[in-house]
């Protein structure tokens, strides 16, 4: 099937601005107004494509990173775009000894997961770590990308604890919202997936904080050239499957 109805959820506005560049989209300001999510429209090739971001704090100026505004902003995109399948494209911290590279795109497979959501009651583990399976992104394979785990957390450094999880669960990818939108995209029963580039190596023992800053203009730029294969893939193959 040809998808001609994608939603992006991006975390940051300095993630979004090259896809944003790259799609000529514009702004849609009627996007739920007194929030601070914000959201930008356009076609490609009869292909609709939305972009929601987080928003920013109006005290400080900072991005709302993390799983809330990601659940909340969503939600609220689901509702106005209804869209065919989601597309959650940040940035993520990765693992040189498990091969990454700074600048790399990753897709996720077969699942995300929370990395920190410890609950140690019988049954409970894996319900709160969440394991929600992926839309299908081996049907993007000759896109070339590499494929891994995303897990999910809450802070930007890694301790001791996280780095262990995230061993077990078998993660490739460390972020601040995968698992939150592909939740929410799960609940509405709308297929969905995450494209990461890698700003820092998590293991490379510099502190991440200042890798991530000195990585993002060029994550970022690979980042807005991967959605684009992807959307141009998505609305000109005719073989797709969305379940
Ligand atoms: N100091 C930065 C804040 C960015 S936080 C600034 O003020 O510009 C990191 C964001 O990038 C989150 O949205 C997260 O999803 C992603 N990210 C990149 N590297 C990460 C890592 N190593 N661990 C967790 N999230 C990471």
């Amino acid at each position: 099937m040809r998808i001609n109805k994608i939603t992006f959820i991006i975390a940051m506005e300095a993630e979004a601005k090259p896809i944003i560049k790259k799609f000529s989209l514009l702004e849609d300001k009627t996007f739920c107004p007194g929030l601070p999510m914000r959201s930008w429209v356009g076609e490609f090739e009869g292909t609709n494509v939305s972009i929601v971001i987080n928003g920013k704090d109006s005290g400080n100026g900072l991005d709302f990173i993390g799983t809330e505004a990601a659940t909340l902003a969503t939600h609220l995109a689901i509702e106005k775009f209804q869209p065919q399948i989601i597309i959650n494209a940040g940035t993520a911290g990765a693992f040189a000894s498990k091969g990454a590279h700074v600048g790399e795109i990753y897709l996720s497979y077969p699942k995300v997961v929370f990395h920190d959501h410890r609950v140690d009651i019988p049954g409970w583990r894996p319900h709160g770590e969440g394991h929600f399976k992926v839309w299908d992104t081996e049907q993007l394979k000759t896109l070339g990308f590499k494929y891994g785990i995303v897990t999910t957390g809450s802070s930007l450094d890694m301790l001791p604890e996280d780095e262990k999880q995230i061993n077990r669960l078998g993660g490739k990818l460390k972020d601040m919202e995968a698992a939150a939108v592909i939740w929410v995209a799960s609940l509405h029963n709308i297929p969905a997936f995450c494209v990461k580039a890698v700003t820092d190596l998590v293991d490379s023992g510099k502190p991440t904080h200042e890798e991530f800053l000195e990585n993002l203009k060029f994550a970022t730029t690979n980042l807005a050239e991967g959605c684009f294969k992807i959307v141009r893939f998505l609305a000109y193959n005719p073989n797709i499957r969305l379940k």
